[in-house]
């Protein structure tokens, strides 16, 4: 089998170290239930490093909601087949939580300023603290050259890179597109704790940000965000979290389309059991 599964940090060592080389580790982070989306990010990293590392790790410290902890889809059986299907030599890293955080969870706040404030920020308090601190670790046990994410958590990519930027953490952040189901829905690993009823409706939020990106070039900012929500809010099920629509470097929320070079839309949308984010470019 071309898929090796670790599960501590001594294991890893020990699969690395004749690799390395001079080769650099192209290394995708995940918490697993793996789909397409995840596996484009393998493909990406397959193709520009000799050695590629998946971490499967579902972070404690990121999840803000218990519950949303809980049920969280773990199937690292199936994940590991899935990546075996792509061929190539992959090293699965699939730490428990005393690995990662051996003297608790406790951690030096990061402090990366606005991007990890705004929206997400705002909704889910501490998410992002978390998501720094389980990053910043799995670096240090990897130490990877290149790290891969998806634009599909388009201010998670904004976090890390400022993360990486004033740690001076040395990892290349390359950006991945999103990665959509035929019917536009993003993919995402909480997609499989929709009921049918949910899954019929959720591609709506798609549609709606798509169709907005035409009518961009007529209507003004204020008004893309009161028709997206509107639309959305038609199927009585999907409450919009929040719209924004933002700088996409800075992840300012902007009043005019001109006032910065380029724009993003960021969406969250609540449907009653799980949160769904997605985002689109306006410009
Ligand atoms: P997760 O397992 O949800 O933490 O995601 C692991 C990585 O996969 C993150 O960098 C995500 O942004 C990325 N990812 C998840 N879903 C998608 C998708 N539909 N398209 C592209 N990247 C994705």
């Amino acid at each position: 089998m071309s898929v090796v599964v670790t599960s501590n940090i001594s294991q890893l060592e020990e699969q690395l170290t004749p690799q390395i080389g001079g080769n650099t580790i192209g290394f995708v982070p995940t918490m697993g239930a793996l789909h397409e989306g995840h596996l484009s990010l393998v493909r990406e990293a397959q193709k520009e490093n000799a050695i590629v590392v998946v971490s499967i790790f579902v972070n404690p410290t990121q999840f803000n909601d218990p519950k949303d902890l809980e049920r969280y889809p773990r199937t690292l059986e199936k994940d590991v087949n899935l990546l075996d299907t792509l061929g190539g030599e992959i090293i699965v890293f699939a730490p428990a939580v005393e690995d990662i955080y051996p003297e608790g969870t406790e951690a030096e706040p990061m402090d990366v300023g606005a991007v990890a404030k705004v929206m997400e920020g705002k909704h889910r308090p501490g998410h992002f603290e978390g998501v720094m601190q389980v990053v910043r670790r799995l670096f240090e046990i990897v130490k990877p050259g290149r790290a891969y994410f998806g634009e599909k958590d388009f201010q998670q990519l904004a976090v890390i890179q400022e993360m990486v930027k004033r740690y001076h953490l040395g990892v290349e952040i390359v950006r991945c597109p999103i990665y959509r189901e035929p019917d536009g829905l993003a993919m995402s690993s909480r997609n499989t704790l929709l009921s049918p009823e949910e899954r019929a409706i959720a591609p709506k939020i798609y549609q709606a940000l798509e169709k907005s990106q035409s009518l961009s070039r007529e209507k003004s900012v204020a008004e893309i965000i009161q028709w997206v929500t509107q639309e959305i809010e038609q199927e009585e099920a999907l409450k919009v979290e929040y719209f924004e629509i933002v700088d996409r470097d800075t992840l300012e929320a902007i009043s005019s389309w001109d006032e910065v070079e380029h724009v993003q839309g960021c969406i969250t949308v609540f449907d009653g059991i799980i949160r769904l984010i997605d985002n689109i470019p306006y410009r």
